[in-house]
């Protein structure tokens, strides 16, 4: 199991290296554009590397959105990322679980998830996993609440979804982190990731602010716990550029003993 970090995508094996991380996270595009990655020049190294990669989708993707000028741009965006990631041997395509917004049933949230992997296969198949992320806040979320989590798994579960649980979200959404990740199997069956992020915000905030291990208001041993009971890989999406994450990076291989 690795650990890894969410870095600059200019040069993720250099910033890998310099954190001494077995696994590199990074966005192919401005998070907040409707940008179309383009192929990059490090892709042969990329595939290559003993780093694991994985590519985060631009924080806009909201496949789940009523407004037909979000949602089907989202979807393709999805899609596109998806086939660029896997050029880059990614194990996965982390996206956001998305949200319906004020005065509209999350129920159509739910079928919008659907109708996007529906998409997708018509579009020739994703190359790679989607790995749905729980998210802290949002006007009717997808993925906060784990009792929506579950309605989300209903409809998108039979398509291969993944999950990556991020531990900040979790806790300022709203989720106990003591037994998260049973909580969380139970309803999807796997956690592929876990994004290891203490929290600025509080229990329940809502507020979307990851601070390094030990700064924030989560007990460092509960991210610990998380880890090791999904013995899922781990990338942390913290402050601090490369100091703040290798000290984030050593006090989870100590603790987890990797
Ligand atoms: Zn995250």
């Amino acid at each position: 199991m690795r650990i890894g970090a969410h870095v600059d995508p200019a040069s993720p094996l250099e910033e890998a290296a310099a954190r001494g991380a077995e696994a590199v996270q990074f966005f192919l595009t401005d998070p907040q554009g409707y940008k179309t990655p383009k192929p990059r020049e490090d892709a042969a190294a990329l595939r290559e590397s003993e780093v694991d990669v994985y590519i985060h989708a631009p924080y806009i993707v909201n496949v789940a959105s009523p407004n037909n000028r979000i949602r089907i741009p989202s979807r393709k965006l999805l899609v596109a990322h998806a086939k660029a990631a896997a050029e880059l041997g990614a194990k996965g395509l982390i996206v956001h679980g998305g949200h319906v917004g004020q005065g509209t049933d999350i129920a159509a949230g739910f079928d919008n998830w659907r109708k996007a992997f529906e998409y997708a296969e018509s579009d020739g198949g994703l190359p790679l996993p989607i790995l749905i992320e729980n998210t802290a806040g949002g006007d009717n979320a997808c993925a906060r609440r784990f009792d929506d989590l579950a309605r989300l798994w209903e409809a998108v579960g039979s398509f291969g979804a993944g999950f990556c649980l991020d531990t900040c979200h979790a806790f300022a959404g709203g989720e106990d982190l003591v037994g998260v990740v049973d909580r969380v199997k139970a309803i999807t069956g796997r956690i592929d990731l876990i994004h290891a992020n203490d929290s600025k915000g509080g229990f329940d905030s809502g507020q979307d602010r990851h601070d390094n291990l030990g700064n924030g208001k989560i007990d460092p041993e509960l991210i610990v716990a998380a880890i090791r009971a999904a013995g899922a890989p781990a990338v942390v999406e913290t402050p601090g550029g490369a100091e703040g994450q290798t000290a984030d990076i050593t006090l989870l291989r100590e603790r987890t003993g990797r």
